[in-house]
């Protein structure tokens, strides 16, 4: 859990010609508390992920800097950011089954073998997967694969939480739910959230605060409440 401040964040793509650069994010000012959920909603191409991914050191970053808790983390890799993406594509493993796949972070930071069962059921338990750990991904349906990817990133314990459009491949229906299990699960735990996404209505229904990019820049920003008010 901590805060995050992006100051003057801007990212600058050469164009394909090579001929000149385009503002993908254009300095942008965030403030995000410990503990909040905030939705960045725009239409596609406005910015989003790539912001979403300057945050997690996916994407290097063209100016401005961002901070965690007040400390500058711009120089640092994704690794080291400590923050977990869940994914659009959930990317998962196929040829793990659900434990393994939720465990594979913790393997690899050589946590005994107890700490990891005990920190995998536990995360398995808190996303509703309790006693689907055997499961290979293609034995699980669109939500439960999502639920996996959720445990997946949440049992690193991550002082923030980024999401990429993480509902975008479910069918309407499961995606109204599982934005509602996503909310509950973040308010258990209040892990600080950032949650790209260019559906209004998921934008309204999860979050604290909501920021709506345009042409890499901001347009509003203001709790659910506070947006709807606008025309
Ligand atoms: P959003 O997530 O809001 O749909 P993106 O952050 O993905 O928007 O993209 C913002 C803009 O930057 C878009 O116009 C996109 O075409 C452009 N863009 C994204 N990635 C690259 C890249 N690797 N090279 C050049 N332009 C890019
Ligand atoms: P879009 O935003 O156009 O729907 P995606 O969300 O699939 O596209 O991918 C956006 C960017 O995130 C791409 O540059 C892609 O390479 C990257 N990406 C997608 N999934 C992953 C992943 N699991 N790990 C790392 N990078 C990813």
């Amino acid at each position: 859990q901590a805060s995050i401040q992006l100051k003057n964040l801007t990212k600058e793509y050469v164009t394909h010609e090579g001929t000149g650069t385009f503002l993908a994010v254009d300095h942008i000012n965030v403030d995000i508390a410990s503990g909040q959920f905030v939705t960045l909603l725009g239409p596609s191409g406005c910015g989003k992920t790539t912001t979403l991914r300057m945050i997690a050191g996916f994407e290097g970053i063209s100016d401005g800097e961002i901070l965690l808790d007040g400390v500058r983390i711009n120089e640092l890799t994704p690794d080291k950011r400590d923050s977990s993406m869940v994914f659009q594509s959930y990317a998962l493993f196929p040829h793990y089954d659900v434990f393994d796949n939720v465990g594979y972070g913790l393997v690899n930071k050589k946590m005994d073998k107890k700490t990891i069962e005990t920190k995998v059921m536990n995360m398995l338990d808190l996303v509703g997967l309790k006693g689907m750990e055997h499961r290979m991904p293609n034995q699980l349906s669109g939500g439960q694969q999502q639920r996996v990817a959720l445990a997946r990133a949440l049992v690193m314990e991550p002082a923030v939480l980024l999401f990429d459009e993480p509902l975008s491949n479910l069918d309407a229906k499961l995606r109204v739910y599982m934005r509602t299990e996503i909310r509950k699960i973040q308010q258990r735990i209040g892990i600080t959230s950032v949650y790209v996404t260019h559906d209004q209505s998921e934008a309204m229904a999860l979050s604290d605060k909501v920021i709506i990019m345009n042409g890499g820049k901001i347009e509003q920003v203001g709790s659910p409440t506070e947006i709807y008010q606008y025309p």
